[in-house]
């Protein structure tokens, strides 16, 4: 276990209004009352990410620090479906382990880092190369809602452009905080971010929430390209006002996956 992380519990104990209202805010299903609520959940998130075909052996989720927005937890570079409590770390807005005991940080955390840094709203980030978007990040077919599960891409998701970052010969990836400011700029106030040849950035404000985006970005690619090919071309998406209606109704019912999918991640179903 990471020795910081009794700071959580002091936090907590602390009595701090902030960790209280996020606790809430990120649904009733996140059992933490404490640190290791919180750490089993990111272990979970990784699980369940992984059982539903959104990361494979790459790919990453973190969580904001409720009690300092300024770090937040990730796993040390490992596949996210091996992940375990020991595995979590702590790292700063900088992308630096606070403890690092000889383990090695994922190349891509400047994604996580920059977004936390821009976003104060965030609280919980998915990076995956999540297979049926990547179509839709080298083409000019915009991603959008299919159905009500995936109303939060009615706030559009954008395409980054890593060449304009990083010019004609970087090796796709986000390994510089330069970088990772870049793509969080160009995330703006979208739920996710397509990146050209690579994969997206899905954003939430917990853990629940924005495992819920990342499994249905993935349910309304593939779905969309189905409607694409069975339309001809020609496909009915939720309008604006839909989207924003059925988003606020989902919000309200995040715990009820939230609980089946770590259920079956945790192999008792
Ligand atoms: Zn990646």
């Amino acid at each position: 276990m990471n020795n910081s992380i009794p700071l959580f519990g002091a936090f907590l104990l602390a009595g701090a209004a902030a960790a209280l209202d996020y606790a809430e805010s990120a649904s009733a299903s996140v059992t933490g009352s404490g640190d290791r609520g919180l750490v089993d959940d990111l272990v979970a998130a990784n699980h369940v990410l992984y059982r539903q075909g959104v990361v494979d052996g790459f790919g990453h989720v973190s969580v904001r620090h409720p009690g300092d927005p300024a770090r937040f937890l990730l796993a040390r570079s490992m596949a996210p479906g091996l992940v375990t409590a020991d595995d979590i770390m702590e790292l700063d807005l900088d992308g630096n382990a606070r403890d690092p005991r000889g383990r090695t940080l994922y190349v891509e955390r400047f994604i996580h880092s920059e977004i936390y840094k821009v976003c104060p709203e965030v609280n919980a980030i998915v990076h995956s190369h999540s297979p049926s978007i990547i179509p839709f990040s080298v083409t000019a077919v915009p991603l959008r809602p299919i159905y009500h599960m995936s109303s939060f891409l009615g706030a559009g998701a954008p395409v980054f452009e890593i060449l304009e970052a990083g010019g004609p010969a970087t090796d796709m990836l986000i390994r510089s905080p330069e970088l990772g400011s870049a793509l969080a700029s160009a995330l703006g106030k979208s739920a996710v971010l397509l990146m050209r040849g690579h994969g997206d950035v899905v954003v939430g404000d917990s853990l629940p929430q924005v495992v819920f985006r990342a499994i249905y970005t993935e349910v309304n690619a593939k779905l969309q390209a189905e409607a694409l090919r069975l339309g001809q071309g020609q496909v009915n998406f939720l309008n604006a006002e839909e989207a924003a209606n059925a988003t606020e109704t989902n919000n309200r019912v995040l715990g009820r996956p939230w609980e089946l999918w770590k259920q079956q991640a945790a192999g008792r179903d």
